[in-house]
Protein backbone atom coordinates (compact mmCIF):
# COMPACT_ATOMS: atom_id res chain seq x y z
CA UNK A 1 0.00 0.00 0.00
CA UNK A 2 1.60 3.20 -1.23
CA UNK A 3 0.63 6.14 1.33
CA UNK A 4 0.53 10.01 0.42
CA UNK A 5 -0.20 12.93 2.73
CA UNK A 6 -2.66 16.01 1.09
CA UNK A 7 -4.35 19.21 2.50
CA UNK A 8 -7.56 17.90 0.64
CA UNK A 9 -8.93 14.72 -0.79
CA UNK A 10 -11.97 15.80 -3.24
CA UNK A 11 -14.13 12.35 -4.36
CA UNK A 12 -15.68 12.70 -7.33
CA UNK A 13 -14.51 14.47 -10.41
CA UNK A 14 -18.64 15.75 -10.83
CA UNK A 15 -19.34 19.24 -10.94
CA UNK A 16 -18.53 20.21 -7.68
CA UNK A 17 -15.21 18.64 -6.90
CA UNK A 18 -12.70 20.24 -10.04
CA UNK A 19 -13.62 23.62 -9.20
CA UNK A 20 -13.25 23.04 -5.47
CA UNK A 21 -9.83 21.48 -6.45
CA UNK A 22 -8.92 24.89 -8.51
CA UNK A 23 -9.79 26.97 -5.61
CA UNK A 24 -7.63 24.67 -2.80
CA UNK A 25 -4.96 24.00 -5.41
CA UNK A 26 -5.37 27.88 -5.91
CA UNK A 27 -5.01 28.29 -2.17
CA UNK A 28 -1.94 26.32 -2.56
CA UNK A 29 -3.24 23.06 -0.96
CA UNK A 30 -1.50 19.67 -2.04
CA UNK A 31 -4.98 17.95 -3.64
CA UNK A 32 -6.02 14.76 -4.48
CA UNK A 33 -8.88 14.43 -6.98
CA UNK A 34 -10.35 10.79 -7.64
CA UNK A 35 -12.68 9.48 -10.51
CA UNK A 36 -13.78 6.44 -10.88
CA UNK A 37 -15.46 6.72 -13.96
CA UNK A 38 -15.63 9.38 -16.18
CA UNK A 39 -14.95 13.03 -15.75
CA UNK A 40 -17.44 15.23 -15.38
CA UNK A 41 -19.98 13.20 -14.08
CA UNK A 42 -23.24 12.49 -14.69
CA UNK A 43 -23.91 16.15 -16.17
CA UNK A 44 -21.53 15.86 -18.82
CA UNK A 45 -21.33 12.30 -19.87
CA UNK A 46 -25.00 10.94 -18.96
CA UNK A 47 -27.19 13.83 -18.25
CA UNK A 48 -27.40 17.47 -19.22
CA UNK A 49 -25.15 17.51 -22.12
CA UNK A 50 -26.24 14.62 -24.20
CA UNK A 51 -29.97 14.77 -23.39
CA UNK A 52 -29.94 18.56 -24.08
CA UNK A 53 -28.03 17.85 -27.09
CA UNK A 54 -30.54 15.04 -28.24
CA UNK A 55 -33.58 17.61 -26.99
CA UNK A 56 -32.39 19.88 -30.10
CA UNK A 57 -32.66 17.33 -32.63
CA UNK A 58 -35.86 16.14 -31.64
CA UNK A 59 -36.89 19.87 -32.23
CA UNK A 60 -35.16 19.73 -35.79
CA UNK A 61 -37.44 16.51 -36.38
CA UNK A 62 -40.63 18.19 -34.94
CA UNK A 63 -39.61 21.87 -36.94
CA UNK A 64 -39.76 19.93 -39.81
CA UNK A 65 -42.36 18.22 -39.67
CA UNK A 66 -44.50 21.54 -39.31
CA UNK A 67 -42.56 23.17 -41.78
CA UNK A 68 -45.55 23.29 -43.89
CA UNK A 69 -47.34 25.51 -41.37
CA UNK A 70 -44.58 28.05 -41.77
CA UNK A 71 -44.77 28.02 -45.65
CA UNK A 72 -41.19 25.98 -45.64
CA UNK A 73 -41.64 23.08 -48.05
CA UNK A 74 -40.02 19.91 -46.91
CA UNK A 75 -40.44 17.03 -49.66
CA UNK A 76 -40.72 12.93 -47.96
CA UNK A 77 -41.47 11.98 -44.42
CA UNK A 78 -38.69 13.26 -42.00
CA UNK A 79 -36.71 11.01 -40.19
CA UNK A 80 -33.86 10.58 -37.34
CA UNK A 81 -30.80 8.75 -37.97
CA UNK A 82 -30.54 7.98 -34.27
CA UNK A 83 -27.04 6.44 -34.47
CA UNK A 84 -25.64 10.36 -36.21
CA UNK A 85 -27.93 12.35 -33.56
CA UNK A 86 -25.99 9.98 -30.66
CA UNK A 87 -23.02 10.45 -32.54
CA UNK A 88 -23.20 14.30 -32.60
CA UNK A 89 -24.13 14.03 -28.66
CA UNK A 90 -20.73 12.39 -27.72
CA UNK A 91 -18.77 14.38 -29.76
CA UNK A 92 -19.93 17.42 -27.40
CA UNK A 93 -19.71 15.14 -24.30
CA UNK A 94 -16.03 14.23 -25.42
CA UNK A 95 -15.16 17.46 -25.68
CA UNK A 96 -16.28 18.40 -22.14
CA UNK A 97 -15.43 15.49 -20.25
CA UNK A 98 -11.64 15.94 -22.11
CA UNK A 99 -11.23 19.57 -20.91
CA UNK A 100 -11.97 18.87 -17.65
CA UNK A 101 -9.61 15.94 -17.69
CA UNK A 102 -7.05 17.96 -19.16
CA UNK A 103 -7.36 20.98 -17.08
CA UNK A 104 -7.08 18.29 -13.70
CA UNK A 105 -4.59 16.88 -15.19
CA UNK A 106 -2.36 20.17 -15.77
CA UNK A 107 -3.60 21.84 -12.61
CA UNK A 108 -0.72 22.68 -10.21
CA UNK A 109 -0.78 21.22 -6.94
CA UNK A 110 -3.13 18.67 -7.90
CA UNK A 111 -2.78 14.62 -8.34
CA UNK A 112 -5.44 12.97 -10.37
CA UNK A 113 -6.20 9.32 -8.89
CA UNK A 114 -8.32 7.45 -11.44
CA UNK A 115 -10.01 4.44 -9.52
CA UNK A 116 -12.98 3.31 -6.69
CA UNK A 117 -12.35 5.47 -3.53
CA UNK A 118 -13.78 4.15 -0.41
CA UNK A 119 -13.08 5.93 3.44
CA UNK A 120 -9.97 3.71 5.74
CA UNK A 121 -10.75 6.18 8.70
CA UNK A 122 -12.04 9.64 9.20
CA UNK A 123 -8.76 11.16 7.25
CA UNK A 124 -7.95 8.15 4.82
CA UNK A 125 -9.18 6.84 1.87
CA UNK A 126 -8.09 4.26 -0.09
CA UNK A 127 -7.80 4.36 -3.72
CA UNK A 128 -6.61 0.69 -5.73
CA UNK A 129 -3.13 0.24 -3.39
CA UNK A 130 -3.27 3.95 -2.88
CA UNK A 131 -4.29 5.08 1.14
CA UNK A 132 -4.61 9.29 0.79
CA UNK A 133 -4.50 10.65 4.07
CA UNK A 134 -5.68 14.54 4.67
CA UNK A 135 -7.24 16.91 7.08
CA UNK A 136 -9.89 18.03 4.53
CA UNK A 137 -12.43 15.48 2.50
CA UNK A 138 -15.02 16.41 0.06
CA UNK A 139 -17.47 13.95 -0.91
CA UNK A 140 -18.83 14.77 -4.67
CA UNK A 141 -19.94 10.73 -5.35
CA UNK A 142 -22.99 12.02 -7.08
CA UNK A 143 -26.29 9.54 -7.63
CA UNK A 144 -27.44 6.90 -10.00
CA UNK A 145 -30.79 5.59 -11.62
CA UNK A 146 -32.36 3.54 -9.20
CA UNK A 147 -34.17 0.52 -10.11
CA UNK A 148 -37.85 -0.13 -8.83
CA UNK A 149 -38.67 -2.90 -7.00
CA UNK A 150 -41.42 -3.84 -9.07
CA UNK A 151 -42.54 -7.50 -9.99
CA UNK A 152 -40.38 -9.00 -13.06
CA UNK A 153 -37.92 -5.94 -13.06
CA UNK A 154 -35.35 -8.87 -13.23
CA UNK A 155 -36.24 -10.23 -15.95
CA UNK A 156 -36.61 -8.46 -18.88
CA UNK A 157 -34.00 -5.69 -20.06
CA UNK A 158 -34.36 -2.33 -19.33
CA UNK A 159 -32.51 0.94 -19.81
CA UNK A 160 -31.82 3.81 -17.73
CA UNK A 161 -30.34 7.33 -18.74
CA UNK A 162 -27.30 5.87 -19.25
CA UNK A 163 -27.68 2.94 -21.62
CA UNK A 164 -30.43 4.66 -23.48
CA UNK A 165 -27.38 6.41 -24.64
CA UNK A 166 -26.20 3.88 -26.38
CA UNK A 167 -29.29 3.31 -28.60
CA UNK A 168 -28.27 3.54 -32.41
CA UNK A 169 -31.76 2.35 -33.64
CA UNK A 170 -35.14 4.57 -32.89
CA UNK A 171 -37.34 1.96 -30.68
CA UNK A 172 -40.55 1.18 -32.09
CA UNK A 173 -41.99 1.03 -28.95
CA UNK A 174 -40.43 2.58 -25.97
CA UNK A 175 -42.79 2.50 -22.59
CA UNK A 176 -40.99 5.21 -20.14
CA UNK A 177 -42.18 4.14 -16.41
CA UNK A 178 -41.80 7.23 -14.62
CA UNK A 179 -43.52 10.69 -15.43
CA UNK A 180 -41.00 13.16 -14.26
CA UNK A 181 -38.37 15.56 -14.94
CA UNK A 182 -35.55 12.65 -16.78
CA UNK A 183 -38.65 10.79 -18.17
CA UNK A 184 -40.51 13.35 -19.96
CA UNK A 185 -37.51 14.36 -21.82
CA UNK A 186 -37.15 11.33 -22.77
CA UNK A 187 -40.23 10.45 -23.39
CA UNK A 188 -40.99 13.77 -26.03
CA UNK A 189 -37.40 12.96 -27.39
CA UNK A 190 -37.88 9.35 -28.69
CA UNK A 191 -41.71 10.63 -29.63
CA UNK A 192 -39.58 13.11 -32.05
CA UNK A 193 -37.58 10.20 -32.96
CA UNK A 194 -40.27 8.42 -34.10
CA UNK A 195 -40.61 5.92 -31.97
CA UNK A 196 -44.45 5.32 -30.31
CA UNK A 197 -44.08 6.13 -26.61
CA UNK A 198 -46.05 5.40 -23.50
CA UNK A 199 -45.50 7.00 -20.19
CA UNK A 200 -46.68 5.07 -16.81
CA UNK A 201 -46.96 6.93 -13.79
CA UNK A 202 -47.94 5.97 -10.45
CA UNK A 203 -48.97 9.65 -9.58
CA UNK A 204 -52.68 10.82 -10.38
CA UNK A 205 -50.67 13.36 -12.68
CA UNK A 206 -47.07 13.61 -14.73
CA UNK A 207 -44.71 15.57 -12.94
CA UNK A 208 -46.58 15.40 -9.76
CA UNK A 209 -44.11 17.88 -7.83
CA UNK A 210 -45.92 20.89 -9.73
CA UNK A 211 -49.03 22.59 -9.82
CA UNK A 212 -51.99 21.16 -11.15
CA UNK A 213 -52.48 23.48 -13.87
CA UNK A 214 -48.79 23.51 -15.40
CA UNK A 215 -49.13 19.72 -15.00
CA UNK A 216 -52.24 19.74 -17.44
CA UNK A 217 -50.48 21.57 -19.61
CA UNK A 218 -47.86 19.28 -20.47
CA UNK A 219 -49.48 16.72 -20.30
CA UNK A 220 -51.36 18.32 -22.94
CA UNK A 221 -48.24 19.19 -24.81
CA UNK A 222 -47.39 15.61 -24.83
CA UNK A 223 -50.78 13.56 -25.72
CA UNK A 224 -51.09 16.33 -28.46
CA UNK A 225 -47.38 14.80 -30.51
CA UNK A 226 -48.81 11.19 -29.64
CA UNK A 227 -47.68 10.25 -26.46
CA UNK A 228 -50.26 7.88 -24.59
CA UNK A 229 -50.17 9.14 -20.83
CA UNK A 230 -50.93 6.24 -18.63
CA UNK A 231 -51.46 8.08 -14.67
CA UNK A 232 -52.74 6.63 -11.47
CA UNK A 233 -51.04 3.55 -12.37
CA UNK A 234 -50.90 1.15 -9.33
CA UNK A 235 -49.25 -2.22 -9.29
CA UNK A 236 -46.81 -1.94 -11.91
CA UNK A 237 -45.19 -5.15 -13.20
CA UNK A 238 -42.89 -5.81 -16.06
CA UNK A 239 -42.67 -9.61 -18.01
CA UNK A 240 -40.66 -10.61 -21.22
CA UNK A 241 -43.12 -10.52 -24.28
CA UNK A 242 -42.05 -12.07 -28.05
CA UNK A 243 -42.04 -8.36 -29.29
CA UNK A 244 -40.10 -6.66 -26.15
CA UNK A 245 -41.78 -6.30 -22.52
CA UNK A 246 -45.10 -6.09 -21.02
CA UNK A 247 -45.98 -4.22 -18.78
CA UNK A 248 -49.60 -4.47 -16.51
CA UNK A 249 -50.66 -2.05 -14.36
CA UNK A 250 -53.71 -1.06 -12.87
CA UNK A 251 -55.24 2.45 -13.88
CA UNK A 252 -58.52 4.18 -13.04
CA UNK A 253 -58.94 3.96 -17.02
CA UNK A 254 -57.10 2.36 -20.42
CA UNK A 255 -55.94 -0.92 -20.90
CA UNK A 256 -54.46 -3.03 -18.64
CA UNK A 257 -51.20 -3.82 -20.36
CA UNK A 258 -49.22 -2.25 -22.84
CA UNK A 259 -46.82 -3.82 -25.05
CA UNK A 260 -43.24 -1.87 -25.78
CA UNK A 261 -40.43 -3.05 -27.44
CA UNK A 262 -37.70 -1.22 -25.13
CA UNK A 263 -38.29 -0.32 -21.74
CA UNK A 264 -36.68 3.23 -19.75
CA UNK A 265 -37.00 2.88 -15.87
CA UNK A 266 -37.21 6.91 -15.04
CA UNK A 267 -38.14 6.45 -11.57
CA UNK A 268 -35.49 8.78 -9.33
CA UNK A 269 -31.83 8.58 -8.46
CA UNK A 270 -30.22 7.17 -5.41
CA UNK A 271 -26.75 8.35 -4.37
CA UNK A 272 -23.47 6.83 -4.32
CA UNK A 273 -23.18 6.39 -0.94
CA UNK A 274 -23.44 2.53 -0.60
CA UNK A 275 -20.01 1.65 -1.58
CA UNK A 276 -17.81 4.40 -0.16
CA UNK A 277 -17.12 2.37 3.57
CA UNK A 278 -18.59 5.88 5.13
CA UNK A 279 -18.99 3.80 8.78
CA UNK A 280 -15.33 3.50 8.78
CA UNK A 281 -15.44 7.21 8.75
CA UNK A 282 -18.42 7.94 10.91
CA UNK A 283 -20.23 9.76 8.18
CA UNK A 284 -24.15 9.87 9.01
CA UNK A 285 -27.05 9.37 6.15
CA UNK A 286 -30.14 9.38 5.99
CA UNK A 287 -32.70 6.85 5.51
CA UNK A 288 -32.15 7.12 1.82
CA UNK A 289 -28.70 7.26 2.02
CA UNK A 290 -28.25 11.15 1.07
CA UNK A 291 -25.32 12.12 3.24
CA UNK A 292 -26.26 14.39 6.33
CA UNK A 293 -25.08 17.85 5.99
CA UNK A 294 -25.76 21.20 8.10
CA UNK A 295 -26.09 24.50 6.19
CA UNK A 296 -22.65 24.97 5.29
CA UNK A 297 -22.47 21.34 3.87
CA UNK A 298 -20.52 20.27 6.64
CA UNK A 299 -21.12 16.37 7.44
CA UNK A 300 -21.59 14.62 10.60
CA UNK A 301 -17.52 14.54 11.01
CA UNK A 302 -15.84 17.26 11.35
CA UNK A 303 -13.21 17.99 8.55
CA UNK A 304 -15.27 15.94 6.05
CA UNK A 305 -17.91 17.94 3.55
CA UNK A 306 -20.47 16.75 1.08
CA UNK A 307 -21.08 18.48 -1.72
CA UNK A 308 -24.19 17.82 -4.91
CA UNK A 309 -26.43 15.74 -5.29
CA UNK A 310 -25.25 12.87 -3.01
CA UNK A 311 -26.48 15.17 0.06
CA UNK A 312 -29.66 15.56 -0.80
CA UNK A 313 -29.96 19.40 -0.77
CA UNK A 314 -30.33 19.41 -4.49
CA UNK A 315 -30.43 17.41 -7.87
CA UNK A 316 -29.05 19.75 -10.83
CA UNK A 317 -25.90 20.57 -11.52
CA UNK A 318 -26.15 24.40 -10.57
CA UNK A 319 -27.11 23.24 -6.88
CA UNK A 320 -23.77 21.06 -7.61
CA UNK A 321 -21.78 24.28 -8.41
CA UNK A 322 -23.51 26.32 -5.92
CA UNK A 323 -22.29 23.37 -3.26
CA UNK A 324 -18.95 24.13 -4.31
CA UNK A 325 -19.13 28.56 -3.97
CA UNK A 326 -20.62 27.78 -0.80
CA UNK A 327 -17.90 25.22 0.88
CA UNK A 328 -15.03 27.29 -1.30
CA UNK A 329 -16.62 30.60 0.33
CA UNK A 330 -16.58 29.91 3.71
CA UNK A 331 -13.40 27.89 4.15
CA UNK A 332 -11.41 29.96 1.95
CA UNK A 333 -12.57 34.02 1.75
CA UNK A 334 -13.79 34.03 5.54
CA UNK A 335 -18.10 34.29 4.12
CA UNK A 336 -20.83 32.53 5.94
CA UNK A 337 -22.69 31.45 3.14
CA UNK A 338 -25.37 28.71 3.50
CA UNK A 339 -27.44 26.51 1.55
CA UNK A 340 -30.96 27.52 2.98
CA UNK A 341 -29.92 31.12 1.19
CA UNK A 342 -30.23 29.21 -2.28
CA UNK A 343 -33.65 29.80 -4.39
CA UNK A 344 -34.34 27.15 -6.00
CA UNK A 345 -34.78 27.64 -9.85
CA UNK A 346 -34.63 24.56 -12.62
CA UNK A 347 -35.85 23.70 -16.13
CA UNK A 348 -37.31 20.85 -17.26
CA UNK A 349 -36.05 20.37 -21.17
CA UNK A 350 -39.35 18.94 -22.72
CA UNK A 351 -40.20 21.89 -26.12
CA UNK A 352 -41.73 24.20 -25.05
CA UNK A 353 -39.66 24.16 -21.77
CA UNK A 354 -40.83 24.57 -18.22
CA UNK A 355 -38.60 27.08 -16.24
CA UNK A 356 -39.32 27.39 -12.28
CA UNK A 357 -38.29 29.42 -9.82
CA UNK A 358 -39.21 29.67 -5.60
CA UNK A 359 -42.24 27.85 -4.42
CA UNK A 360 -45.20 26.40 -6.14
CA UNK A 361 -48.65 28.09 -6.48
CA UNK A 362 -49.78 24.87 -4.05
CA UNK A 363 -46.83 24.94 -1.58
CA UNK A 364 -47.41 29.09 -1.13
CA UNK A 365 -51.11 28.28 -0.33
CA UNK A 366 -49.87 26.01 2.07
CA UNK A 367 -47.85 28.73 3.75
CA UNK A 368 -51.30 30.32 4.85
CA UNK A 369 -49.82 33.89 3.84
CA UNK A 370 -51.94 36.36 1.69
CA UNK A 371 -50.93 36.12 -1.85
CA UNK A 372 -51.26 37.63 -5.08
CA UNK A 373 -51.42 35.49 -8.77
CA UNK A 374 -50.65 36.23 -11.63
CA UNK A 375 -50.95 34.48 -15.44
CA UNK A 376 -51.40 34.71 -18.63
CA UNK A 377 -51.47 31.77 -21.47
CA UNK A 378 -49.03 31.62 -24.26
CA UNK A 379 -51.82 32.03 -26.99
CA UNK A 380 -51.57 36.17 -25.14
CA UNK A 381 -47.35 35.93 -25.93
CA UNK A 382 -47.16 38.24 -29.47
CA UNK A 383 -43.25 36.16 -29.69
CA UNK A 384 -45.26 32.43 -28.61
CA UNK A 385 -48.04 33.67 -31.83
CA UNK A 386 -45.10 34.80 -34.39
CA UNK A 387 -42.82 31.78 -33.39
CA UNK A 388 -46.37 29.60 -33.82
CA UNK A 389 -45.42 27.93 -30.29
CA UNK A 390 -48.38 29.20 -28.23
CA UNK A 391 -48.83 26.17 -26.27
CA UNK A 392 -48.40 26.58 -22.22
CA UNK A 393 -48.41 29.57 -19.47
CA UNK A 394 -46.94 32.16 -17.07
CA UNK A 395 -47.69 32.32 -13.65
CA UNK A 396 -46.11 34.25 -10.86
CA UNK A 397 -47.48 33.91 -6.93
CA UNK A 398 -46.45 36.81 -4.67
CA UNK A 399 -46.92 37.90 -0.90
CA UNK A 400 -49.40 40.12 -0.79
CA UNK A 401 -48.21 41.73 2.24
CA UNK A 402 -44.49 41.82 1.40
CA UNK A 403 -44.89 42.43 -2.35
CA UNK A 404 -41.94 39.96 -2.45
CA UNK A 405 -42.19 36.83 -5.22
CA UNK A 406 -42.29 33.50 -3.96
CA UNK A 407 -42.11 31.51 -7.19
CA UNK A 408 -42.82 31.54 -10.97
CA UNK A 409 -43.41 29.30 -13.70
CA UNK A 410 -42.94 29.95 -17.50
CA UNK A 411 -43.83 26.94 -19.32
CA UNK A 412 -43.72 28.26 -23.53
CA UNK A 413 -41.40 28.81 -25.82
CA UNK A 414 -38.35 30.29 -24.38
CA UNK A 415 -39.35 29.45 -20.62
CA UNK A 416 -35.91 28.06 -19.59
CA UNK A 417 -34.37 32.11 -20.37
CA UNK A 418 -37.18 34.10 -19.56
CA UNK A 419 -37.70 32.65 -16.03
CA UNK A 420 -34.74 34.28 -15.42
CA UNK A 421 -36.00 37.39 -15.63
CA UNK A 422 -37.85 36.04 -11.95
CA UNK A 423 -34.89 34.19 -11.08
CA UNK A 424 -33.13 37.62 -10.89
CA UNK A 425 -35.89 39.43 -9.18
CA UNK A 426 -36.02 36.92 -6.64
CA UNK A 427 -32.25 36.76 -6.15
CA UNK A 428 -31.95 40.74 -5.52
CA UNK A 429 -34.74 40.34 -3.22
CA UNK A 430 -37.11 42.66 -5.29
CA UNK A 431 -40.77 43.36 -4.93
CA UNK A 432 -43.38 43.11 -7.83
CA UNK A 433 -43.36 46.87 -8.22
CA UNK A 434 -39.92 46.90 -9.37
CA UNK A 435 -40.74 46.26 -12.75
CA UNK A 436 -43.14 48.56 -13.06
CA UNK A 437 -41.09 51.17 -15.43
CA UNK A 438 -39.17 48.67 -16.83
CA UNK A 439 -39.19 48.89 -20.93
CA UNK A 440 -38.37 45.13 -21.75
CA UNK A 441 -37.69 44.43 -25.52
CA UNK A 442 -40.16 44.01 -27.81
CA UNK A 443 -41.06 41.17 -28.94
CA UNK A 444 -40.32 38.42 -26.44
CA UNK A 445 -41.87 36.18 -23.67
CA UNK A 446 -40.13 38.53 -21.05
CA UNK A 447 -41.86 41.21 -21.81
CA UNK A 448 -45.17 40.20 -20.64
CA UNK A 449 -43.54 39.72 -17.24
CA UNK A 450 -44.28 43.00 -15.95
CA UNK A 451 -47.63 42.83 -17.75
CA UNK A 452 -48.35 39.47 -15.79
CA UNK A 453 -46.62 41.21 -12.76
CA UNK A 454 -49.29 44.23 -12.86
CA UNK A 455 -52.40 42.05 -13.20
CA UNK A 456 -51.85 40.40 -9.88
CA UNK A 457 -55.19 39.53 -8.07
CA UNK A 458 -55.47 38.33 -4.78
CA UNK A 459 -55.91 34.04 -4.52
CA UNK A 460 -58.50 32.98 -1.64
CA UNK A 461 -56.54 31.21 1.02
CA UNK A 462 -57.68 27.99 2.67
CA UNK A 463 -59.47 28.83 5.79
CA UNK A 464 -57.87 26.76 8.75
C1 LIG B 1 -30.94 12.36 -17.72
C2 LIG B 1 -30.51 13.50 -16.83
C3 LIG B 1 -30.60 14.79 -17.29
C4 LIG B 1 -30.21 15.84 -16.47
N1 LIG B 1 -30.34 17.12 -16.94
C5 LIG B 1 -30.00 18.15 -16.15
C6 LIG B 1 -30.12 19.49 -16.61
O1 LIG B 1 -30.53 19.73 -17.74
N2 LIG B 1 -29.76 20.50 -15.79
C7 LIG B 1 -29.29 20.26 -14.52
O2 LIG B 1 -28.98 21.21 -13.81
N3 LIG B 1 -29.16 18.99 -14.05
C8 LIG B 1 -29.51 17.96 -14.84
N4 LIG B 1 -29.37 16.68 -14.37
C9 LIG B 1 -28.84 16.47 -13.01
C10 LIG B 1 -27.32 16.65 -13.00
O3 LIG B 1 -26.74 15.78 -13.94
C11 LIG B 1 -26.78 16.33 -11.62
O4 LIG B 1 -27.50 17.08 -10.67
C12 LIG B 1 -25.32 16.70 -11.50
O5 LIG B 1 -24.54 15.95 -12.40
C13 LIG B 1 -24.84 16.44 -10.07
O6 LIG B 1 -23.49 16.68 -9.98
P1 LIG B 1 -22.61 15.99 -8.85
O7 LIG B 1 -21.30 16.66 -8.93
O8 LIG B 1 -23.32 16.00 -7.57
O9 LIG B 1 -22.51 14.44 -9.27
P2 LIG B 1 -22.03 13.75 -10.59
O10 LIG B 1 -22.04 14.69 -11.73
O11 LIG B 1 -22.83 12.52 -10.75
O12 LIG B 1 -20.52 13.36 -10.32
C14 LIG B 1 -20.16 12.41 -9.35
C15 LIG B 1 -18.84 11.77 -9.77
O13 LIG B 1 -18.36 10.98 -8.68
C16 LIG B 1 -17.79 9.78 -9.20
N5 LIG B 1 -17.80 8.79 -8.13
C17 LIG B 1 -18.87 8.26 -7.50
N6 LIG B 1 -18.48 7.42 -6.52
C18 LIG B 1 -17.13 7.42 -6.53
C19 LIG B 1 -16.15 6.76 -5.75
N7 LIG B 1 -16.48 5.96 -4.73
N8 LIG B 1 -14.85 6.97 -6.04
C20 LIG B 1 -14.48 7.81 -7.04
N9 LIG B 1 -15.37 8.48 -7.81
C21 LIG B 1 -16.69 8.30 -7.54
C22 LIG B 1 -18.71 9.44 -10.35
O14 LIG B 1 -18.08 8.58 -11.26
C23 LIG B 1 -18.99 10.82 -10.95
O15 LIG B 1 -18.06 11.16 -11.94
C24 LIG B 1 -29.72 15.60 -15.17
C25 LIG B 1 -29.60 14.28 -14.71
C26 LIG B 1 -30.00 13.24 -15.53
C27 LIG B 1 -29.88 11.84 -15.01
Amino acid sequence: MNGSAFDAIVIGAGQAGPPLAGRLTGARMKVAVIERARFGGTCVNTGCTPTKTLVATARVAHLARRARDYGVMVEGAVSVDLARAQARAQSIVAASREGLEDWLGRMPGCTVFRGHAAFQSPTQVRVGDDLLSAPRIFINVGARASVPRMPGVDDVPHLDNSSILALDRVPEHLVVVGGSYVGLEFAQMFRRFGAAVTIVEMQPHLIAREDPDVSTAIEAILRGEGIAVRTAARCIAVAPHARGVRVTMDCAEGEPAVVGSHLLLAVGRRPNTDDLALDRAGVATDARGFITVDDRLATSVPGIWALGDCNGRGAFTHTAYNDFEIVAANLLDGGDRRVSERIPAYALYIDPPLGRVGVTETAARALGRPLLVGSRPMTRVSRAIEKGETQGLMKVVADAETRQILGAAILGVGGDEAIHGLVDMMNARATIDAYRWAVPIHPTVSELIPTVLGEMKPAATPTA
